[in-house]
């Protein structure tokens, strides 16, 4: 997992490790005084499953939906691309409304979290992340105040954060696993990073890039997964996941067609024969025309 979210406020406040049992008091909803303050001071950092529903929810092709509603930023020191959601020119969320979130059932994952934040460690030699959860303790945030009190399982439950997590776990950790990788995997070329923002967010892109005849020629897929790629958003999100692990780490997850680099080298070698042809035939030309006038 991240290990942040961004939160649509900045907190002074130094976080207090919480696990998935710990009861928290917390409760946001239309009668708090404050209702809507998040919303119109929002910095938020976007998930390619954010972008699927936000895009599906409007209606709009990935592309579409990215020149609306992002602006891109740089989640590392090498320079991976994130996307964060634009607003207004006050901050406050292109969604909000006086009635509260125009979008509600499809907002991102930081709003769902928000005020709760999450962070993923990788212990040294440990297989797996450890989670943990801290509550941000702002003053303008009323929710505090309020009565209602749950374990951060149930406030996850309830906020629809648990299926998020499950969809935005892997690339998360694509982002973990190149961190704790160090300079092995640091400075990626920009056609990767490239790559990187097209699997991630601009899903209409990569679909037409994985159906296209060049990759089926590289790899080596089943028809149905073809179809599934074809038609399913989340599918080809996840198959994304993939190509970007093998992409980063040399994992070999997505077979490659036998021969199919051989095959490119030939096929670049025709490429070479040809345009060898054409600047022979050019010359001949040319030389032809110099003698005909005489010169
Ligand atoms: S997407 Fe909705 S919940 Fe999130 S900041 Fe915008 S208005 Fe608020
Ligand atoms: S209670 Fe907190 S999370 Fe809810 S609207 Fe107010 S500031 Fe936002």
């Amino acid at each position: 997992m991240s290990d942040k979210f961004d939160l649509p406020f900045e907190s002074q406040l130094a976080p207090q490790k919480l696990e998935l049992g710990t009861e928290i008091q917390f409760h946001c909803h239309k009668g708090v005084s404050c209702f809507n303050a998040c919303c119109k001071k929002a910095d938020l950092s976007l998930t390619p499953y954010d972008v699927i529903r936000m895009k599906r929810r409007l209606g709009m092709s990935s592309g579409e939906f990215l020149k609306a509603h992002t602006v891109p930023y740089q989640m590392d020191q090498h320079g991976v691309p994130g996307i964060k959601m634009r607003t207004d020119d006050s901050s406050a969320c292109l969604f909000v409304t006086d009635e509260g979130c125009s979008i509600y059932e499809d907002r991102p994952t930081a709003c769902r979290y928000y005020p709760l934040g999450h962070m993923a460690v990788k212990e040294a030699n440990a297989t797996s992340d450890s989670a943990y959860y801290f509550m941000i303790n702002e003053e303008h945030c009323m929710g505090h105040k309020e009565p209602k009190v749950q374990t951060i399982n149930e406030y996850r439950r309830e906020l629809g954060i648990v299926d998020y997590d499950g969809y935005n776990r892997d690339w998360l950790d694509i982002q973990l696993k190149k961190r704790s990788a160090g300079p092995s995997v640091g400075n990626l070329p920009e056609s990767t990073l490239q790559l990187f923002f097209m699997a991630s967010y601009d899903m209409d892109r990569f679909r037409r890039f994985v159906m296209s005849e060049q990759f089926r020629a590289t790899y080596d897929l089943e028809e149905g997964a073809y179809r599934a790629l074809e038609t399913e958003d989340v599918a080809l999100m996840q198959f994304g996941i993939r190509f970007m692990r093998q992409v980063f780490f040399g994992e070999r997850t997505i077979p490659e067609r036998a021969n199919a680099w051989e095959e490119r080298v030939e096929k670049r070698q025709e490429v070479w024969d040809l345009r060898r042809d054409a600047e022979v035939a050019r010359k001949q030309a040319q030389d032809d025309d110099m003698y005909e006038s005489g010169e």
